[in-house]
């Protein structure tokens, strides 16, 4: 059978596994990316249909927020916002449905013109592998499923359902929260289920939402209600972490509209419209390592994170950018991608950050799920009290864009440095 051999072997070719194989690309790392299903392909979000015009019948896939840092950094590496569609969102609203707490940052607060976008989660993705089947640095290839892995002295070896073998230096798990190379290295993790499913579905109001993206907490759950359109318009997507998600289910679509105007408080009015239901379980998990000889996880492999602040995406990104940094230090250090001391530097820069993200949902999960009498008070009375505190609107502001998470200056030394190899290779 067929065997390669490589530096960097990527397993999945997703939002995070995509960011690193083209922060990679043109370096002097040999760099590929194996996919187990087919290309992705763009969804037609600005579709009439999709948007909105006529919601009935329309399956829609999973929305997710990135943030202003995300959205940088991947346009940075050569896929802008613009080739895929998005919608900006320009301010942050946190509702506490059991009581009178309110909280709100603007982006104008912080000098800026948007915090983020909404996107389709398959959106940038299919923008980025167009761009890793085009590039020639790199090779993506798809329906191409490990099955297994093999330790050497000076390299790992994966082995494909189709028998083939791939000899790489490094091999990055980026094969999502069920990632079977997590567990074939056997680094154990540490993780629970949520008793709540998120239930998702887009949302036509009767009222604009202009460009807020805004989360009610109620002690059932808390329900994200995202710009899917421009400010002027009432198109939404729906994120409803609910304990009873099967009964909100089998709601016929009139109830289900009836029921959320009441959870979200008609914050845009009634809800007219929704598209078919999906739902996905919710967990939390951590690997104990990130690390090890040759190997290394990253994104969703590494850790799960309630999607009640829209971050897990966002962490992911992060991750492949900082492990390309690290990378990109083999150049002048003369060290192999696998060499472990340069991966423990990945894992002591984005742990600590993975963890307390993590920890902080938890915090909100629990304060937020409680109808006790103190979380309660807790919460009214300081969402309302630290919505007044400067410093503490700027760190959530910094918290929503994900300023605090990654620093953008590096990744733009390693694209600098990228370039620069490439010039001399040119020589
Ligand atoms: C309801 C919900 C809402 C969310 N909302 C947000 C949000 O608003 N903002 C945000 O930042 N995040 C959000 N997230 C989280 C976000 O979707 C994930 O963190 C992110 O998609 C993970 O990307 P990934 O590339 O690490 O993993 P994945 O997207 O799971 O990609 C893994 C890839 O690996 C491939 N693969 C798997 N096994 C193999 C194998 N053996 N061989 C080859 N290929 C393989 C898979 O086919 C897949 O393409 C949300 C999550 C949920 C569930």
């Amino acid at each position: 059978m067929e065997s390669t051999e490589t530096d960097v072997l990527i397993v999945g070719a997703g939002l995070t596994g995509c960011t690193l194989a083209l922060a990679l690309a043109n370096t002097s790392l040999d760099v590929m990316v194996l996919e187990r299903g087919r290309p992705i392909r763009p969804p037609a979000l600005n579709d009439p249909v999709c948007a909105g015009a006529a919601l009935t019948g329309v399956v829609p896939g999973r929305i997710i927020a990135l943030n202003r840092q995300s959205l940088e950094a991947l346009a940075r590496i050569g896929v802008p916002s613009e080739s895929y569609p998005h919608f900006p969102f320009h301010r942050i609203c946190a509702v506490d449905g059991c009581g009178s707490g309110r909280f709100s940052v603007a982006a104008s607060e912080l000098g800026l013109d948007t915090l983020g976008s909404i996107v389709h989660a398959d959106a940038p993705v299919a923008a980025m592998q167009a761009q890793l089947r085009d590039a020639s640095s790199v090779e993506i290839r798809f329906e191409a499923e490990v099955s297994s892995l093999d330790d050497a002295a000076e390299s790992t070896s994966v082995t494909l359902s189709d028998g083939s073998c791939v000899d790489a230096k490094l091999v990055v798990a980026a094969d999502g929260g069920q990632s079977t190379v997590r567990t074939m290295a056997g680094i154990q993790q540490l993780g629970w289920t949520y008793s709540q499913q998120a239930i998702v579905c887009n949302a036509q109001c009767a009222l604009p939402h202009g460009c807020d993206a805004s989360q009610v907490f109620l002690d059932t759950g808390p329900v994200a209600l995202l710009p899917l359109s421009s400010g002027d318009q009432s198109l939404v997507s729906v994120v409803w972490s609910h304990n009873d998600a099967d009964a909100l289910c089998a709601l016929t679509d009139d109830e289900f509209c009836a029921a959320l105007t009441e959870a979200t408080e008609a914050r845009y009015g009634e809800v007219i419209a929704v598209t078919p239901r999906l739902s996905f379980p919710l967990l939390q998990h951590q690997a104990l390592g990130y690390v090890r000889k040759h190997l290394v996880l990253l994104g969703d492999a590494a850790h799960t994170i309630h999607p009640l602040a829209g971050q897990g995406a966002n962490l992911g990104i992060a991750d492949a950018l900082t492990l390309a940094q690290e990378l990109g230090t083999c150049r002048y250090s003369g060290q192999l991608p696998g060499d472990i001391r340069l991966l423990r530097g990945y894992e002591r820069r984005r742990m600590p950050i993975n963890v307390g993200v993590a920890a902080l949902m938890e915090g909100f999960y629990r304060l937020f799920g409680s109808s006790h009498i103190l979380p309660l008070w807790i919460r009214s009375r300081g969402m309302s009290e630290l919505a007044r505190v400067a410093g503490i609107r700027k760190l959530i502001g910094q918290l929503a864009t994900g300023t605090w998470s990654f620093d953008q200056d590096e990744l733009v030394r390693l694209r600098g440095d990228n370039l620069h190899s490439q010039d001399e290779s040119d020589v």
